[in-house]
């Protein structure tokens, strides 16, 4: 067959990659003039390092290993110590915080992606899918798979004109050589207060990737007001924001799309973002982004009776687990102080009943550690 995938984004590569050695001819088209490597880092959980090993790219040698995430209150209490390296054993497959670019450039290795091709709308027809880019070309294909993220051309085309919608929350990030006590271990910190949550965690070569949940906007320049603002959540926090400067502050407005059954018509399909993107406090929408990979590349190899089937059993496979994660990451529960008796509750809880909800969380939202193709 012949496979468009708009977006060389995480899940459009990683679906490329899924696919090479298929028979099938696959091409990516980026809008962007390169590949996009900004953006920190990804916590690629068991599930998503599932994926990625059975898409060929064992996440194992890049990025750093999390062994151990601990959830404190401003305060200093510590609310939840997961013990990863046990969530790891588990489920046979590591926790890691990879830079964005690493991730990126491994996945592009042998895909052919034509850059500064925007894909602005694809039309479906009965013995076929054409994609039209910004030039006016036209790519005529079986399958047409739109991975071109949350603000996506393709979902306008073939689900749904309405954009995501912007709820008030917004991620400040960065990935720098900061606190290299912590940037150097295997643990990982979020504090959770009345401020919002700030997050850090090792993700190797000494750098460390740290964030900031607000709900609402910072008045005046982002890192004074991030420093303002976290006051009093203790000493790992006070170092970090005394060192961070505005060029290393990126921002994102917390977005959900609206996860129906089917993704697409004939030959079209979304994937990633376009298909379902959520606030990233579960930390899973590049997880799931791989996860559609994995299915699909397994569906679309085993060589269908018709593309549109085939997408349509994707499509009945993901959307229930997707759907999973996107209920508990729009709550934004992480990112809020929690009340009293839940946090002794939680405080009292063995470190290995942690890991099992840990690792039973992450199998409930797999299609991949349940082996579902
Ligand atoms: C602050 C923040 C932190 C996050 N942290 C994590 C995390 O720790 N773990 C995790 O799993 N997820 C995380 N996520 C979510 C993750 O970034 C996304 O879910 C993931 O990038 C989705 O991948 P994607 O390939 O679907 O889309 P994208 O990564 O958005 O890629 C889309 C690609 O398509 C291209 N494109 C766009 N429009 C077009 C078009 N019309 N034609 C052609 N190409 C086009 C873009 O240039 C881009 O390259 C986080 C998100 C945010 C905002």
């Amino acid at each position: 067959m012949e496979i468009l995938i708009a977006g060389g984004g995480v899940g459009g590569l990683a679906l490329a990659r899924g696919l090479a050695g298929s028979g099938h001819r696959v091409r990516v088209l980026e809008a962007a003039p390169a590949l996009r490597t900004g953006g920190a880092a990804f916590t690629v959980f068991s599930n998503g390092a599932a994926a990625l090993a059975g898409l060929g790219v064992p996440p194992g040698d890049f990025g750093g290993r999390l062994d151990r995430l601990r959830f404190d209150t401003a305060d200093g209490a510590t609310m939840v110590d997961a013990d990863l390296a046990d969530v790891a054993r588990r489920t046979g497959f590591p926790v890691v915080s990879t830079p964005r670019a690493r991730l990126i450039e491994h996945l592009a290795e042998g895909v052919d992606v034509v850059f500064s091709r925007e894909v602005v709308d694809v039309e479906v027809r009965p013995d076929g899918v054409t994609a039209i880019d910004a030039t006016g070309a036209r790519h005529d294909a079986d399958v047409v798979v739109g991975a071109d993220g949350h603000r996506s051309a393709v979902r306008r085309a073939v689900l749904d004109p309405a954009p995501a919608a912007e709820n008030e929350w917004t991620t400040w990030q960065g990935l720098t050589r900061v606190l290299p006590e912590l940037a150097g271990g295997t643990t990982g910190v979020c504090v959770v207060g009345r401020a919002g949550l700030v997050g850090m965690l090792p993700s190797g070569d000494g750098l460390l990737q740290w964030w900031f949940d607000v709900d609402g906007p910072l008045s005046g320049p982002p890192a004074a007001a991030l420093a303002a603002r976290f006051t009093g959540y203790g000493p790992l926090v006070s170092a970090l924001v005394e060192q961070i400067r505005d060029a290393d502050l990126e921002s994102f407005r917390h977005v959900t799309h609206r996860i129906p059954d089917r993704w697409g018509r004939g030959g079209a399909t979304l994937l990633g973002d376009a298909a379902h993107a959520f606030p990233p406090t579960q930390a899973q929408g590049a997880n799931q982004a791989l996860e559609d990979a994995w299915v699909l590349s397994r569906i679309l190899r085993a060589g269908p009776a018709s593309p549109a089937e085939a997408l349509r059993r994707y499509e009945r496979l993901r959307a229930p687990r997707v759907r999973k994660v996107s209920r508990r990451a729009v709550s934004e529960r992480t990112n809020k102080p929690m009340p009293a008796p839940v946090r002794l509750l939680l405080g009292l809880l063995p470190r290995a009943v942690v890991a099992r909800a840990y690792a039973a969380q992450l199998r409930g939202v797999s299609s991949v550690l349940h082996g579902e193709v």
